[in-house]
C-alpha cells in the first residue's frame, strides 16, 4: 500500500540540498552570524519580490505580527478585527499588545475574512484590521482598505500562507500598512528553523520595526523604547535568499497539483479562487459533511491529511474570556467540514490520482 505524506522534506533536500549546504558553508566560514550581509540581502530581495520598500527580518511570523501591531500603535483597549478562522498567533499578537481581538466571520467560499462582517463589528474603539491570506488565497482587500480609509484604521496583512500570491496583480504583503510573513519550514517560502519577515513601504514604520526587533535600539547602547530580541539569523537568511529564487516555480507546481485535484474531484467541494487573485495553494482544502469518516478512510489507505483548523480561536480555552465575537456561523460550520489534502511542490501526479480515487470511491 502506498503511503502519501502530507509534506515530504526529503524531496526538497534531494532537489536543493546541495545549494543549502553551500549557503551554510558560506555563513559558517564568514564568522558573521547576527545581522550581517545575509540578512541584509534577504531583506532587500524579499521586499523587492513583494514590491515593498522595506523588509525587516524577524525570528518568526508570530513576532512579525507582534511587532507590526506594536508599530501601528495598538494599545490597551484598542479593538482589532480579525477572522476567527486562522492560526492562533494572529490573535495572540493582538492580546500581547494589550488589544482586544474582535473575531469576525469568513466568506463561505474563499475562507478569507468577510468584509461585511468586519463592517458590522466596527466600533469607536476599532483601531486595526488583520487580513489573513488564508491557505494561499488573498483576502478581499479593496473593501477593507475602503473601511480603513473611512474609519482611520490600520491594516496589517498576515501573509504567512501566501508568499507570492497576488491581489489584482499586486503581491500581498504591502497592500496594507505592514505585511507579516512566517518563514516556518512548512510555508511556501520556508527556512530550516524559525524565521519571519515584516514588509512595509512606510519609512517610519520600517524604522520602528528595525528598532523593535533589536531591543528598541537605533544603535549600540541606545534604547528609544522597550523592544525585544527578535532577529532573523544569518543562516536562515542565507537559506531563504537561495530559496526565494525557486518560489515562483514552486508556487506554479502547487498550482499544477491543485489543477489536477480540481479535475479529478467531484464528490467534495474543491477550493474556490476569487476573481482577480492568484492563489498559491499553501494548502489544498476540500469540504465535505463526512469529513471525519473520509479522513479515516484516507488514513487507512496511507494518505496523511490535516485540518486547518479544527477549532476556531474563539472556542479555544485560551480565548474563553478574551475578546468579542460577532456572528461566526460560517466559521463554525466550516471548521467541521474542511480537510487539507497533501500539497507541496513535489506532489506527484500518481499520488494525486491515488488520493482522488480514494475520495471518489468513498461512500459515507
Ligand atoms: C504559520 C502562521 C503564523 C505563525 O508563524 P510562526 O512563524 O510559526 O510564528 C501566523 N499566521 C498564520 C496564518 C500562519 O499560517
Amino acid at each position: 500500500m502506498p503511503t502519501v505524506p502530507f509534506l515530504d522534506f526529503s524531496r526538497e533536500y534531494d532537489e536543493i540540498g546541495s545549494e543549502m549546504l553551500a549557503a551554510a558553508e558560506t555563513v559558517l566560514s564568514s564568522g558573521d552570524y547576527i545581522l550581517g550581509n545575509q540578512v541584509e540581502a534577504f531583506e532587500r530581495d524579499f521586499a523587492e519580490y513583494v514590491d515593498a520598500d522595506h523588509g525587516i527580518g524577524v525570528n518568526s511570523g508570530s513576532d512579525a505580527l507582534n511587532l507590526a501591531l506594536d508599530a501601528v500603535d495598538i494599545e490597551a483597549g484598542d479593538e482589532v478585527i480579525l477572522p476567527a478562522h486562522t492560526f492562533v498567533s494572529t490573535a495572540d499578537a493582538v492580546v500581547h499588545n494589550g488589544g482586544i481581538p474582535v473575531f469576525v466571520d469568513i466568506d463561505p467560499e474563499t475562507y478569507t475574512i468577510d468584509p461585511s462582517s468586519v463592517e458590522r463589528n466596527l466600533t469607536e474603539d476599532t483601531a486595526a484590521i488583520i487580513a489573513v491570506h488564508l491557505y494561499g488565497q488573498p483576502a478581499d482587500m479593496d473593501p477593507l482598505l475602503e473601511l480603513a480609509r473611512e474609519h482611520d484604521l490600520a491594516i496589517v496583512e498576515d501573509a504567512s500562507q501566501a508568499h507570492g500570491a497576488t491581489y489584482k496583480n499586486r503581491p500581498v504583503g504591502d497592500i496594507g500598512d505592514v505585511g507579516c510573513f512566517s518563514l516556518y519550514p512548512t510555508k511556501n517560502l520556508g527556512a530550516y528553523g524559525d524565521a519571519g519577515i515584516a514588509v512595509t513601504s512606510d519609512d517610519e514604520l520600517a524604522e520602528y520595526l528595525r528598532m523593535a526587533r533589536e531591543y528598541g535600539s537605533p544603535r549600540k547602547y541606545r534604547y528609544e523604547f522597550v523592544g525585544s530580541n527578535s532577529r532573523l539569523d544569518e543562516f536562515q537568511a542565507a537559506f531563504l535568499d537561495e530559496k526565494l529564487e525557486y518560489l515562483d516555480e514552486f508556487n506554479q507546481r502547487r498550482r499544477d497539483c491543485a489543477a489536477q485535484y480540481d479535475s479529478l474531484l467531484e464528490s467534495v467541494v474543491t477550493p474556490t479562487v476569487a476573481d482577480d487573485v492568484s492563489h498559491v495553494y499553501h494548502l489544498y482544502v476540500v469540504q465535505t459533511p463526512h469529513r471525519d469518516a473520509l479522513r479515516e478512510h484516507l488514513s487507512e489507505s496511507g494518505v496523511q491529511t490535516l485540518i486547518h483548523y479544527p477549532t476556531p480561536i474563539h472556542q479555544q480555552p485560551a480565548y474563553e474570556d478574551i475578546g468579542r465575537t460577532g456572528d461566526l456561523s460560517v466559521t463554525e460550520r466550516t471548521a467541521d467540514r474542511i480537510l487539507s489534502l497533501p500539497m507541496h511542490p513535489w506532489c506527484r501526479s500518481d499520488e494525486i490520482e491515488y488520493i482522488a480515487a480514494l475520495i471518489e470511491e468513498f461512500e459515507a
